[in-house]
């Protein structure tokens, strides 16, 4: 098990700034997920904490210990690729105990620990099968036992998912948060899948263009989006913004959009100026008595609730609604709003108002 904790890492490819000056601490025993899109540099962030990468600059703490600059050997850390990356010439016990014969570890406590890995994966009776007729998900347990047998610090996993279709990839993630809340090994967890990471991690970092948008909880990322572009990227469907220009002043409760008060959190700061007023799509209310008005332009059935997407004076906006209640095209309804479930931003900079 162990503490990492990583102090304004940067990296740079040529000109370009893969990684700009992160800095996270990931506790001992937590699965924590790197998240972003394509290209903002979370696999380059895992590389560098598992010695495949040397940083441009900035640290990285193993239980303390400075370790940016050592070889990925001297670090015992596991890093799953996808997780079918297997030696297809070998059986799947063979597979399992590479990196501990590798090591010279003793013939009888290689079988014991191979024994011991198959039975928590529950691969005990395919331990003598060739690796290549497989299923996909034999193959994977396989991969993630060839990583665990070793015991390492930590495990470092790059969308080992990634290859699988949606059933079987949350399937697949649900036995992968099981083993690891049995084993307890501190576990760094690549995704561009925003359901994913809120499933899975005890924390996420959300990473953009190779700076850090916000670190934290799931649920506190989801309730308290720190920037326009987390809200966005975080939820299905995403956080409605409807823009405005404005006034809030510190203690004020609400704001004025289109001439009608809308209830946000207690201002602590004065500002001015353009904002967004964010609200997520199952917060938002159908009220007949609201005076703030748009009109209905689509709804999408989902089964027990639906989707209305409603054209307001301040921009489209979509609410989650209980499938029965009624919502017809083209009718203009209230919508209704709780302050404590709103953000406000700061529309030229993205950042939450505090
Ligand atoms: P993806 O999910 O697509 O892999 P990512 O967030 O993991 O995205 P990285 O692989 O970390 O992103 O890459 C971040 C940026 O750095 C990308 O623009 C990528 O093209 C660039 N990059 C990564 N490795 C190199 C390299 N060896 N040389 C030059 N550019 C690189």
């Amino acid at each position: 098990m162990a503490e990492i904790v990583v102090q304004n890492l940067c990296k740079e490819f040529g000109s370009f700034t893969a990684v700009q000056s992160s800095s996270f601490t990931i506790e001992d025993g937590e699965f924590f997920m790197l998240l972003g899109p394509s290209g903002c540099g979370k696999t380059t962030t895992l590389r560098m904490i598992a010695g495949l990468e040397l940083p441009t600059s900035g640290e990285i703490y193993i239980d303390g210990e400075e370790v940016g600059r050592r070889p990925a050997s001297q670090r015992d850390i596991a890093f799953v690729f996808q997780m079918f990356a297997l030696y297809p010439h070998m059986n799947v016990r063979k597979n399992i105990s590479y990196p501990l014969v590798s090591q010279g570890m003793p013939r009888a406590r290689v079988r014991e620990k191979v024994q011991e890995v198959a039975r928590i994966l529950g691969i005990e009776d395919i331990l003598d099968r060739p690796v290549g007729g497989l299923s996909g998900g034999d193959r994977q347990r396989v991969a993630l036992g060839r990583a665990i047998v070793r015991d390492p610090k930590a495990f470092m996993m790059d969308e080992p998912l990634g290859a699988l279709d949606a059933e079987f990839r949350e399937h697949m993630s649900q036995e992968l948060r099981a083993l690891h809340d049995r084993m307890g090994a501190t576990t760094v967890y690549v995704t561009h899948d925003q359901l994913e990471a809120m499933q899975m991690g005890d924390k996420i970092v959300v990473m953009n263009h190779g700076v850090i948008e916000q670190f934290g909880k799931p649920q506190d990322i989801y309730d308290k989006p720190a920037t326009m572009f987390v809200a966005d990227f975080i939820g299905s469907p995403s956080m409605n913004f409807l823009d405005f220009d404005g006034a809030v002043q510190p203690g004020s409760g609400a704001v004025t959009l289109d001439g009608q008060a809308l209830p946000v959190p207690a201002a602590r700061e004065a500002f001015s100026g353009g904002m967004a007023y964010g609200v997520r799509p199952e917060h938002v209310r159908i009220s007949d008595s609201s005076a703030y008005r748009g009109r209905v332009r689509a709804t999408e059935y989902l089964g027990t609730t639906q989707i209305v997407t409603i054209a307001t004076p301040n921009g489209e906006l979509k609410a989650r609604i209980p499938s029965e209640q009624p919502a017809r095209l083209d009718e203009t309804v209230g919508l209704d709003f709780n302050g404590t479930t709103v953000t406000l931003f700061d529309r030229q900079t993205g950042r939450a108002l505090g």
